[in-house]
């Protein structure tokens, strides 16, 4: 038997031991149709009896999503304009991204592409149009995973493209977005990677999404040292979310306990004006400001770039 959105959210209450009362005052939308999904190891790592804990924040459906708000869209980014075969998005010069899967093990409530139509892409019928104009072009130098979540793939499958994409001589990295390694350290795969990773001539990156130190544990570290052993970058790429990051002593104690985990603070992304999630953004102003501070506290490499994905423009744009 499959769970109603209703019971999962009720155990989830249960699990976390929050009271009728607390859970009354968060205004949860139980009907959402982009429902509550958690897995078990980014549940473990939220602080029980705390209605307002940031990872919960991140994780639970809630009225106020009804709210609309001017430039708030459906496809805050373009994508859809950028998009030469279904699946993938060529916007950037010498890179393209690959909707690998339309899965994710967690639902973000602010996700640029909660409103995907991931039954046009992001199938593997897909792949080898993809391919082939990837091949056809050769300024693409570089193929970035991304979904849904590329990792939500089987290890098959994901190995399987992967290969496809090293047989092109012009492409010289791969990178993997993938919020799998963080959420659900468990699932995200191993051994046939790894042992792609081990001889292949392409450079190796990972991207992981992490918006707060509370999502790092002993598993997220064993498992990143393994990348890195076979050879993947490890970089990180965060959301700034109100009330979840939007203070200098929390975005400082992510940067060193990613650090503390092999990986280097890459981007921090003012948040995409997707349909559902007004009530996260994090004004300019503030952000830049926030943004200053960090500066003062963190040594260089430490430090994320502050940028927007601004439709249109030729790269992330950097607010500072
Ligand atoms: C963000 C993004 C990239 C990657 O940009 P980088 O600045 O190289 O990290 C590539 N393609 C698309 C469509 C993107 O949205």
């Amino acid at each position: 038997m499959t769970d109603t959105p209703q019971t999962t959210l009720q155990k989830l209450c249960h699990t976390l031991q929050l009271s009728e009362t607390a859970v009354q005052a968060l205004n949860i939308d139980p009907n959402s149709p982009f429902p509550l999904k958690v897995p078990a190891e980014f549940l473990a790592q939220i602080q029980p009896n705390q209605p307002n804990d940031p990872l919960l924040q991140q994780i639970l459906p809630l009225q106020i999503e009804h709210q609309t708000a001017e430039g708030f869209n459906q496809d805050p980014v373009n994508d859809l304009t950028f998009n030469p075969t279904p699946s993938l998005i060529h916007k950037y010069q010498g890179r393209v991204l690959l909707i690998a899967s339309p899965k994710c093990d967690v639902h973000c409530r602010y996700c640029f592409r909660r409103h995907f139509p991931y039954s046009e892409h992001a199938n593997t019928r897909h792949w080898q149009k993809a391919l082939d104009y990837i091949a056809q072009d050769h300024s693409i130098h570089e193929v970035i995973l991304s979904g849904g979540d590329p990792m939500s793939l089987s290890e098959k499958s994901l190995v399987q493209l992967i290969k496809e994409i090293e047989a092109i001589p012009h492409i010289k990295t791969l990178r993997i977005h993938s919020r799998t390694p963080v959420v659900s350290p468990s699932k995200a795969p191993t051994q046939a990677l790894i042992a792609w990773a081990k001889q292949t001539r392409l450079n190796k990156v990972l991207v992981i999404h992490c918006n707060h130190a509370n999502e790092l544990s002993h598993q997220t570290e064993q498992l990143f040292s393994l990348y890195k052993s076979v050879g993947f970058h490890l970089l990180n790429q965060s959301v700034l979310l109100k009330n979840i990051n939007d203070q200098v002593k929390i975005l400082e104690a992510l940067s060193h306990k990613l650090f503390d985990q092999g990986v280097l603070p890459y981007y921090l992304n003012q948040l995409d004006r997707v349909q559902g999630a007004t009530h996260f953004e994090v004004d300019t102003h503030t952000a830049k400001l926030l943004h200053n501070q960090l500066r003062t506290r963190l040594p260089g490499y430490l430090l994320p770039k502050l940028v927007q994905d601004l439709v249109n423009k030729p790269y992330k744009t950097p607010l500072i």
